[in-house]
């Protein structure tokens, strides 16, 4: 073991970004490279004529993680950044014009349920337990630990089986719920982390039992106002961040990382290394001069992958009241069309979307009397489905609109000021994201904890990841998990 002085840190997501906080807090000098000229990866935010429009995660769950970070470093998270409680939680809405406020108010929730079954209010109640005992288990117990060794997975195994881990999170949902779209309002959460609810393991429903836990949040200024709060920590302690510097490859000498390269010839010596990038760009682009990278690609490429996002931001000279701040927008199909998302080659004629209206918490965020939005759908990756999206995106874009107007916002083309989009080639081209996926590996129980790339490379032991494609896996208090079990890794062996 030798002693770790200084760290690279390559891009400046949520998991790079809390990955060098600890670092840095732990003494360690950091420097965190980042690609693009912002901070935030899926974070970013777009700036335009008044409206904000944050990129990607607008639903933050579990703040005492964040909180954890701050205090890591010795400071306080209300010194850097003010979180607005977001309530009802989501309003989730069907064709048929019924929609359901999912709120953390057990008796609204019994109310709302028992109007459209009432024996489901007793099962909802056995489904919150049985949420509860895997967010014990897998969020409390696991979701920070590395899964280095099978040892480690073979210890978890017997939670796991007791809690039938191996059943998908729509198959568990079904049992104590009887009415179809409860079921579905229990069940889409996974999406949420790009999890298809009807394959990836009932262990995501602790996302359910989280919410009712600790809420659902909203930093004032947008998830961006929680990014810069991040990326300040960072500087005040004493860490270097680089924006506009892409990362061309890690270098190597005697078996072990010596620094990186960027595209500009520049070079960063270190005593360890860690990726926030793209698992598959990690090995391939950054490591493929190295055997351990060209194989691990390999292997990579031979996993299956989220599903990829088709994201349209929209500002608007109104401010639409019916709005809640979060909406789900369920199509006429729910299996059938998460199917065609994550095993379909081509696009489907139906979608379901997420509508995020933020200036229902923080008027801020558009001028006036304004309205920023966006909204997404779920769509194949590249890999999958090889969509045109240049050809594509606008067509989508102009369905996606007329659908809204339609049912959601009346009068809404004309009202538009400026929008967006941000397609499957986006997160390919921009993000580095292995075939477009928006939430990198799938997380099914086969690519889980152990299954997972692990946090430390096999090979070169001063090589680490952190971030989606690691344990726990994507969502902010995923990557967040994962930067704590990779800071716990670095520091303890010192590299
Ligand atoms: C539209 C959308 C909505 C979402 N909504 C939610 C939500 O509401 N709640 C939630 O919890 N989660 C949500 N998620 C998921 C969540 O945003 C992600 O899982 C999480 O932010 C990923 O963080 P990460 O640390 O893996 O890094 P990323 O955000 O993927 O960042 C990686 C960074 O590495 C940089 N990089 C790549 N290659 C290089 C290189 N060679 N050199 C230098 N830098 C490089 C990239 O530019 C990027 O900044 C959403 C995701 C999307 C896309």
């Amino acid at each position: 073991m030798s002693e770790m002085k200084k760290a690279v840190v390559i891009g400046a997501g949520f998991g790079g970004l809390a990955l060098a906080i600890r670092l840095q807090a732990g003494g360690v000098q950091t420097t965190l490279l980042e690609k693009r000229d912002k901070p935030g990866g899926r974070a970013y935010v777009y700036q335009d004529q008044g409206f904000t429009f944050d990129a990607g995660p607008t639903v933050i769950t579990d703040p005492s993680a964040i909180e954890e970070l701050f205090a890591a470093a010795g400071r306080k998270m209300s010194d850097y950044v003010e979180m607005l409680p977001v309530a009802p939680f989501y309003r989730l809405c069907w064709e048929d014009g019924s929609h359901f406020d999912y709120a953390n108010d057990q008796e609204a929730l019994d109310r709302q349920i028992h109007a459209r079954n009432p024996a489901d209010v007793q099962g909802y109640q056995r489904f919150l337990a049985y949420s509860k005992a895997v967010f014990d288990e897998g969020y409390l117990k696991l979701g920070a630990v590395p899964f280095l060794s099978f040892r480690d997975m073979i210890s978890a195994g017997p939670q796991l089986a007791r809690l039938e881990a191996w059943k998908s999170v729509y198959g568990i949902v079904s049992r104590f719920i009887a009415d179809e779209q409860l079921r579905q309002a229990f069940s889409f959460h996974s999406l949420l982390v790009g999890g298809n609810p009807f394959a990836t393991s009932s262990i995501y429903t602790l996302i359910h039992a989280l919410e009712r836990r600790w809420g659902v949040w909203f930093p004032r200024g947008g998830t961006g106002a929680l990014v810069n709060g991040l990326v300040r920590l960072f500087q005040d302690i004493g860490g270097r961040i680089e924006l506009n510097a892409p990362v061309a490859a890690i270098d190597t000498r005697d078996g072990r990382a010596s620094g990186v390269r960027l595209e500009d010839g520049r070079r960063f010596d270190a005593d360890a290394v860690a990726s926030n990038a793209d698992v598959v760009h990690t090995y391939d682009k950054l490591l493929g001069h190295h055997p351990r990278g060209a194989a691990q690609s390999r292997a990579l490429q031979k996993k299956r992958f989220s599903n990829s996002l088709f994201v349209l931001y929209f500002g608007l000279n109104q401010h639409h009241k019916q709005l809640q701040h979060h909406t789900v927008c369920f199509g006429p199909r729910y299996r059938e069309l998460i199917q065609d998302i994550f095993k379909g080659d081509t696009l489907a004629d139906d979608f379901s979307l997420y509508l995020h209206a933020p200036c229902v918490t923080d008027p801020s965020l558009a001028p006036p009397g304004c309205g920023s939005h966006y909204v997404l759908a779920p769509v194949p990756h590249l890999g999958n489905a090889p969509i045109d999206w240049a050809v594509e995106g606008p067509r989508y874009r102009d369905r996606i609109f007329d659908y809204l107007e339609k049912r959601y916002m009346p009068g809404l083309r004309s009202q538009l000021v400026t929008s967006r989009i941000f397609t499957p080639l986006d997160f390919r081209n921009e993000l580095n994201a292995h075939v477009g996926s928006a939430f990198s590996l799938e997380p099914i129980l086969t690519q889980s904890a152990w299954f997972r790339p692990h946090n430390r490379d096999a090979e070169l032991a001063n090589l680490y990841l952190v971030g989606a494609g690691t344990h726990p896996g994507a969502g902010v208090p995923g990557v967040i998990g994962s930067a704590k079990a990779t800071a716990g890794l670095m520091l303890a062996e010192g590299a």
